[in-house]
């Protein structure tokens, strides 16, 4: 097989090398815990003390308001469940939207079921929110509003600020999924008006299994995991070292790379999505055309399914994804796609290409050439498609 080609960063990216560097002295000879007080467990200590300045420093924070955690779901599921737990007698009404991440969409299924009702604002054909709509949304009990920054499937950057103000004026706390945003956009919890937001290593170069969750000062919250007095009796287990250090590292590099990155993915988004709706009849691009995370591509390809799409290009050795990562293994129709207005069957042809740092121009070229044919003779197969219709 020739050279595979990963286009799936949104699901997760390949670990820097020298991220897993920064990790390794952290699993051997630097392996105490940061909860006891001879030397190694010192050194632990510290190194999480300094990782802990480095990932508040990236988004505006203060040390005292990172929680450290398993990944971005943690995250999400501390912030819904711990802020609704401590301000249940307050109010039992939460605002969101129709395209979060299952992370959220899921969490706020459960706190239905525990008595919570959720309004879930619309969004327009671009996958945008009207900070309007959430403002007229807001009642005396609402306690919580939760907007993904960047949506993992269709790339569109919410206008979180605005979201932000709206939030601030009315009293009501305000959460943002920003796992997909976070080493992307310029993130800061200050200009945002954010008062809770997530992060997950594995989406920027980090390592899986290591998240963290900004908990504004004085916002109402209560643990998930009770047992020992890590992270301020926030979270309790020990914590993960080299994980936690192996994200700082990789925010680290990403401070350093982001602009430029950004500026080159997003010219070879733009070429990739030139290309391909050029190069294949009936297809469209889900998403706004600007707006958009500097490198996610979803297009639309009508009478052919995804999943078909997907196992010829894995064949190929080309890696994709239809719907968001998690739902892929399902054939529920990706409810963010639903939300903009496709029709089912739009829903299920739709692809997401996801680029990373490593991609090239060659391999997109590559895409360019293999992907049309695909979809040809799928269509050639397909009972409702008729050529030249
Ligand atoms: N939120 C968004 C927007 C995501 O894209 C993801 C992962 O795809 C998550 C949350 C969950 O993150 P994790 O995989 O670290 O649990």
């Amino acid at each position: 097989m020739s050279e595979e080609i990963y286009l799936d960063h949104a699901a997760t990216t390949p670990t820097d090398p020298e991220v897993v560097k920064a990790m390794m002295p952290y699993f051997t000879e630097k392996f105490g815990n940061a909860s006891t007080i001879y030397k190694i467990g010192r050194e632990a200590r510290a190194a999480l003390d300094e990782a802990r300045h480095k990932v508040a420093s990236f988004i505006g924070a203060d040390d005292s308001e990172i929680v450290f955690t398993s990944c971005g779901t943690e995250s999400d599921n501390m912030a819904l469940k711990g802020v609704t737990t401590a301000r249940e007698k307050k109010g039992n009404h939460i605002i969101s939207t129709t395209i979060e991440h299952h992370a959220v969409h899921e969490t706020l299924k459960v706190l239905e079921q525990r008595g919570f009702e959720i309004t879930y604002v619309p969004v327009d054909k671009y996958g945008f929110v009207d900070p309007d709509d959430i403002k007229k949304a807001i009642t005396d009990k609402t306690i919580l509003i939760s907007v993904i920054m960047a949506n993992n499937e269709i790339g569109t950057i919410e206008p979180i600020a605005e979201i932000g103000k709206v939030a601030k004026e009315n009293g009501v706390v305000f959460h943002s999924d920003t796992v997909q945003a976070i080493t992307s956009i310029p993130v800061d919890v200050n200009k945002l008006g954010v008062d809770l937001l997530c992060m997950s290593a594995h989406k920027f170069y980090g390592p899986k299994g290591v998240g963290a969750l900004y908990i504004r000062k004085g916002t109402p919250m209560v643990s998930l995991l009770h047992g020992g007095a890590q992270e301020r009796r926030r979270r309790a287990g020990t914590e993960n070292i080299p994980g936690i250090i192996g994200m700082t590292k990789a925010l680290e590099i990403a401070e350093k790379r982001m602009a430029d990155d950004a500026k080159q993915i997003a010219k070879l988004r733009d070429y990739l999505i030139e290309q391909l709706l050029d190069k294949v009849d009936d297809s469209f691009l889900n998403g706004h055309p600007a707006r958009r995370l500097a490198n996610n591509v979803n297009i639309g390809f009508r009478y052919v399914e995804g999943e078909s799409m997907l196992l010829n290009l894995d064949a190929l050795g080309i890696y994709a994804s239809t719907g968001s990562a998690c739902s892929s293994a399902t054939l529920e129709p990706s409810h963010v796609l639903l939300a903009i207005g496709l029709a089912h069957e739009e829903a299920h042809g739709s692809v997401r290409f996801t680029l990373g740092r490593e991609t090239t121009e060659e391999q997109l070229n590559t895409v360019i050439k293999k992907f049309p044919p695909i979809v040809e003779r799928l269509r050639m197969m397909s009972p409702i498609y008729q050529k030249g219709k």
